[in-house]
């Protein structure tokens, strides 16, 4: 077997599993995107999914993500899904379409003078802790309409909706109760705003089916599709490796 067929079996697999998941509470397959999660993979992983017909690719790093758009074809939109330095965020605007992973007021802000300075205009999610877990990067739910006040200030910044990452447990039924939260604090702002919020960024290989069940519209799947992750020392070797 080579590797895409190998990846082409994990994606008819984590594709049934998405209209499985669909199917229990009468969603349309196609309001499910699917973020495929290339952190710690080499380009080659992104080029075999993108030919499998996968667009929206995810990353943690913005270093490391700009190393691997150069190895890669044109019409991916790179979604960025890990925390965000305030001094990493010009190179994030020259890449990223999409912003999961918003944290701070003074990262809006930051974001929202270097778009108006011709930056990039991304799509921005705030990402909020609702577990509370202090190990947690995102927003305290009680902070976020004061985000969503200076975003809406701003010109340039599209605010789409909200992301989550709960607490990791094997058994995704734990998860849920995080996933019906973010989509409950979802509704009630966009009431209080009288704004749409339609995304809603959750779920990832071990759980992405709850996430879909509780209204998942951004799913980011990583190993579910591309396996167990290289360690990080591979990763840098194949970086080092290309530089020289
Ligand atoms: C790594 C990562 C993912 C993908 O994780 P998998 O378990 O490999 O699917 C999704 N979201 C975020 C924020 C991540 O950091």
């Amino acid at each position: 077997m080579t590797k895409s067929d190998d990846f082409e079996m994990r994606l008819s697999n984590v594709r049934r599993r998405i209209a499985e998941a669909c199917a229990r509470v009468g969603r349309n397959p196609d309001s499910v995107g699917l973020v495929a999660v290339t952190k710690g993979f080499a380009p080659g992983a992104v080029n075999i999914a993108h030919k499998a017909g996968l667009r929206f690719f995810g990353e943690s790093r913005v270093q490391e993500a700009l190393w691997k758009a150069e190895h890669c074809g044109g019409g991916i939109e790179w979604h960025l899904v890990g925390h965000l330095q305030r001094n990493k965020a010009p190179a994030a605007l020259s890449l990223f379409n999409v912003l999961h992973s918003v944290d701070s007021i003074r990262l809006i802000e930051h974001l929202e003078r270097l778009a108006v300075a011709g930056g990039g205009r991304p799509d921005v999610l705030l990402e909020v802790n609702v577990s509370g877990e202090a190990s947690k990067f995102g927003f305290h739910p009680e902070a976020v309409p004061k985000a969503i006040e200076v975003l809406l200030e701003g010109r340039v910044l599209t605010l789409r909706g909200l992301m989550t990452v709960p607490p990791y447990h094997p058994d995704p039924e734990i998860a849920r109760p995080f996933f019906d939260r973010l989509r409950a604090y979802r509704d009630a702002w966009s009431g209080d705003f009288g704004i749409g919020l339609p995304d809603l960024s959750m779920g990832m290989s071990h759980d992405f089916e709850v996430a879909i069940e509780e209204g998942a519209t951004w799913i980011r799947i990583g190993s579910a599709l591309f396996g167990e992750r290289p360690t990080s020392a591979e990763l840098r070797a194949c970086m080092a490796s290309d530089e020289s």
